[in-house]
């Protein structure tokens, strides 16, 4: 298989798409072997990357990947490095998918007598750590929704970690450390997370963004998760567009080599959240309800078909609903919703309105026969909240959603929907109802 350096040209120039092929979050490169991009520098891309530099005698990890990462991590580090210790690691933030790379080290040093490794990361990681432990059935439903494949048992993902690797040195700011030849500039800027940091090491001009770039539309959308800072993220990417770095290694997605090219891609990204960010605050000022400001905020079209800006993952009308509750609430500002009866009751007054279920399931075919499957979705939900042991509705929504889910781009729409297509198939609206 060509190397990371080859994988990372033919993705630059759209040979390789991120949707499926290069998506930022799958396992799909060397079947879990880590290797070394520039000399001292051994790059790893499980579900997020993990980068281990050597300093002349030790090493430092940029990132430290996820759980079931962490031992092929380990093997390969120790291929490469036998005798090195790891001395230092940096969290990028408190994600999951970045954090658990350092226990072997330590289970390793505590059994040769070795100091264990300094972990750094932002202040507000502990903090997070703890919602963590009291949120864990939450973050292992909300999982599975959005990792959703078809014909996924319809049960929270797993188990919730509740065991986490605290950094031993905090900071606000930024914090700098050397070790060996290598200094870390550590900087914070809000962004995916209140806890995000970037790191530059400037002897190698290697800059580490964390997931304040993963290939793809910044994940500062989700629709499940706790808040992002989209405006604050986009400042944070021209500070690192600012450092000329030659190497650029993303939280996830593919490293991109050559200072022109990072410039480019962390300047776009930008671009594409400032102008999203600038737009809804607009419209937001004038009093528009949530509504309308959806409706009226323009993508760019051009900044999405760019290789390293495609919604792969987050979709791009995500960010409008985390900018509109950072700076609104959680009220769309329609009126009728602000005390609202349940929906299964409104529902019931819209399909008796419209002359009963089977007209309503016969419109929802139509509008899915006609591709305006955006319709047919909302059409056929009051159908199941009216009559949910309707068989007949249940199937049509499971198609409907497997369809919609088909023409997504972005994995996390396709995820939520074929979740609710799943849940149709086994006969309720949503997979967790008791
Ligand atoms: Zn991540």
């Amino acid at each position: 298989m060509a190397g990371i350096r080859e994988f990372s040209e033919q993705l630059w120039n759209g040979e390789i798409d991120t949707i499926f092929e290069a998506h930022p979050l799958f396992r799909n490169w060397n079947d879990r072997v880590p290797e070394e991009i520039d000399d001292g520098i051994l790059y790893y891309k499980g579900i997020s990357g993990a980068t281990t530099l050597d300093s002349g005698d030790s090493l430092v990890m940029l990132d430290t990947g996820a759980r079931n990462d962490a031992p092929a991590i380990f093997e390969g580090v120790r291929k490469w490095r036998p005798d090195h210790r790891l001395a230092a690691a940096v969290f990028s933030h408190h994600h999951v998918d970045h954090i658990f790379g350092v226990d072997p080290f330590e289970q390793e040093a505590a059994e040769s007598g070795n100091p264990r490794t300094v972990v750094y990361g932002h202040e507000a990681i502990p903090g997070h750590f703890d919602r963590y432990r009291r949120m864990r059935g939450w973050n292992s439903a909300i999982n599975r929704r959005q990792f959703a494949r078809p014909g996924m048992p319809l049960q929270p993902l797993g188990e919730w970690p509740d065991d986490f690797r605290y950094p031993d040195v905090t900071f606000r700011d930024r914090v700098t450390f050397s070790e060996g030849s290598l200094t870390f500039e550590v900087a914070h800027d809000r962004g995916e997370c209140e806890d995000s940091a970037w790191t530059w090491v400037p002897e190698l001009k290697l800059l580490a963004p964390g997931d304040l770039f993963i290939y793809a539309v910044p994940n500062a959308g989700n629709p499940q998760k706790v808040q992002r800072w989209v405006g604050e993220w986009a400042v944070g990417l021209r500070k690192m567009a600012a450092l000329d770095a030659e190497l650029l290694i993303p939280g996830h997605g593919f490293p991109i080599f050559g200072a022109d090219r990072i410039r480019t891609a962390l300047d776009d990204t930008a671009t594409l959240l400032e102008t999203i960010e600038g737009q809804t605050v607009a419209l937001m000022n004038q009093g528009a309800t949530l509504d309308r400001v959806l409706q009226e905020v323009e993508v760019p079209a051009d900044l999405l078909e760019k290789p390293y800006l495609r919604p792969a993952y987050d979709h791009h009308e995500f960010l409008i609903h985390n900018i509109w509750r950072l700076y609104g609430g959680w009220w769309e500002g329609e009126p009728d919703n602000l005390l609202p009866a349940p929906r299964a009751a409104r529902a019931s007054e819209w399909v008796a309105l419209a002359g009963g279920l089977d007209g309503v399931v016969a419109r929802a075919e139509e509008l899915r026969t006609n591709g305006e499957l955006q319709l047919a979705c909302h059409i056929i939900e009051y159908a199941v909240l009216a009559e949910p042991g309707s068989a007949d509705a249940h199937d049509l929504r499971a198609k409907i959603y497997e369809e919609r889910a088909g023409e997504q781009l972005s994995s996390m729409s396709r995820g939520v929907f074929t979740f609710a297509s799943d849940s149709s198939k086994a006969g309720k609206r949503d997979g967790f109802e008791p």
